[in-house]
């Protein structure tokens, strides 16, 4: 199923004239903003030099710390009044970034959240609950409206309040939901502790995406629900979800090309890397009005898959994001992402449904912690049993991550469920 068949199949030199002529519009629209009318002067930028799709790698990054100095008007393209909305960006790292839409701009989001709707079999007959954060955070309204313009029936249940959420999945039949990892693996949680079986639900798929999580958690996940999940990609800078989703496949996710040139960098180095090598995810708008965002770096880790997709989509897809460059760890020199942990436990059916990593420093020695929940069915409370899983779970985590882990098991809701984006590391290193 295509949302528009004719973009979604387009051939690659067909795109990359598209490309290339929306490319020039956003450059003109961007040299008008007092931020990029500055930056252009001062790394001696003449857009009018610029003169294929390639030649965009002549421009510098723009970072989140620009978004931070322009704050709050100086990227905007476009009179005041034309503005009808914005969102900021939750902050996951420090200060929040303001992002700014036209009507043309949140109608074009629409689309691109109902085309990523359609492309994992939704269609006008389910009903779908949305189960992120409304209001500046993107994930509930971007979601909500993309729905909405597919015809699918919107229940905008937002975050928390798990028993009204369930109460609302079981009378209203929904059967698609949109949820970060962690607070669906609360959800199930709380299912079972009230008895109900997640087959007494409509339930058919998930949308998972805001945060990290590993290929394991999903098959955890599409496993306790029998449904199937699909993974969404978004960033506010870039409107919010629907930058990037998966088809049916699975098997990585579509970046929409028609609206976001991608690049592959070498964090360290800036350097652009051949397709299918990993490195940092570097975004152009291209239809922006609003808010034009040249060569963006998202910080993501991820690379591009060169082979075509089944479902016969031509834009390209990008691998399960990896982690970001800046919230890699560095424990006694060595580097480990969330997500590499994250694998592991996942793997394990004895691990429940929540975890933290902790990091401390011990007479000048790095020292990680790792809390981990146990599913409360293999929780009889044998301590010799107990044992013998740390045992593993250390044993397995130290294969991966190189450092050796101090496990400690705990019983099932010991830690602090999440709602929104997890926070599964805490640093208590003083540097
Ligand atoms: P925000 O702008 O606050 O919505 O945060 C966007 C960031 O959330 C991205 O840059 C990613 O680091 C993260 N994120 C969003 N979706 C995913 C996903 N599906 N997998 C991994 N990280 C994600
Ligand atoms: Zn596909």
């Amino acid at each position: 199923m295509f949302w528009n068949k004719n973009i979604e199949t387009i051939d690659r030199t067909g795109l990359e004239n598209l490309q290339w002529e929306k490319l020039q519009k956003v450059l003109r629209a961007a040299a008008e903003t007092p931020f990029y009318k500055k930056f252009f002067l001062d790394h001696k930028i003449n857009i009018s030099e610029l003169v294929s799709l390639q030649s965009i790698a002549r421009l510098p990054f723009t970072t989140k710390h620009d978004l931070r100095l322009s704050y709050p008007y100086g990227m905007v393209a476009v009179p005041r009044d034309k503005i009808v909305r914005l969102h900021a960006s939750s902050g996951t790292t420090g200060k929040s970034t303001v992002i700014f839409y036209t009507q043309k701009d949140i109608d074009d989001w629409a689309d691109l959240v109902a085309r990523s709707m359609v492309a994992t079999g939704t269609s006008r007959s389910d009903v779908f609950q949305n189960m992120m954060g409304y209001g500046l955070f993107t994930g509930g309204l971007g979601l909500h409206y993309g729905a909405e313009r597919l015809g699918t029936m919107v229940i905008p249940a937002s975050t928390g309040n798990t028993l009204k959420q369930i109460q609302l999945m079981q009378d209203f039949e929904v059967s698609v939901i949109h949820i970060t990892p962690s607070y669906s693996l609360h959800l199930i949680d709380v299912l079972q502790e009230h008895g109900i079986a997640p087959e007494e639900l409509s339930l058919k798929k998930a949308y998972l995406g805001a945060e990290p999580y590993s290929e394991a958690t999903r098959q955890k996940i599409e496993e306790l629900y029998k449904i199937d999940a699909y993974n969404s990609y978004g960033l506010s800078e870039m409107n919010g979800p629907g930058v990037a989703f998966e088809c049916e496949e699975k098997k990585g996710m579509h970046i929409w090309e028609d609206y976001y040139f991608v690049e592959i960098i070498n964090p360290d180095t800036g350097e652009v890397l051949p397709d299918g090598e990993e490195g940092e995810l570097v975004l152009t708008h291209l239809n922006r009005e609003a808010q034009p965002i040249l060569r963006y770096r998202t910080r993501d880790l991820t690379r591009i898959i060169p082979e075509p997709c089944a479902c016969g989509r031509t834009h390209r897809r990008i691998e399960r994001i990896k982690g970001r460059t800046d919230d890699m760890m560095i424990i006694g020199g060595v580097n480990v992402f969330p997500s590499q942990i994250e694998s592991v436990l996942m793997n394990f059916p004895e691990v429940g449904n929540n975890y933290q990593i902790l990091l401390e420093r011990q007479e000048n020695l790095d020292r990680m912690i790792i809390k981990v929940e146990i599913y409360s069915k293999m929780f009889h409370g044998d301590l010799r049993e107990l044992k013998r899983l740390e045992a593993k779970l250390r044993e397995e985590l130290k294969a991966i991550i190189i450092i050796n882990p101090r496990i400690e098991l705990l019983e099932p809701g010991s830690l602090p469920p999440s709602m929104g984006k997890a926070i599964r590391v805490i640093d208590n290193r003083k540097i």
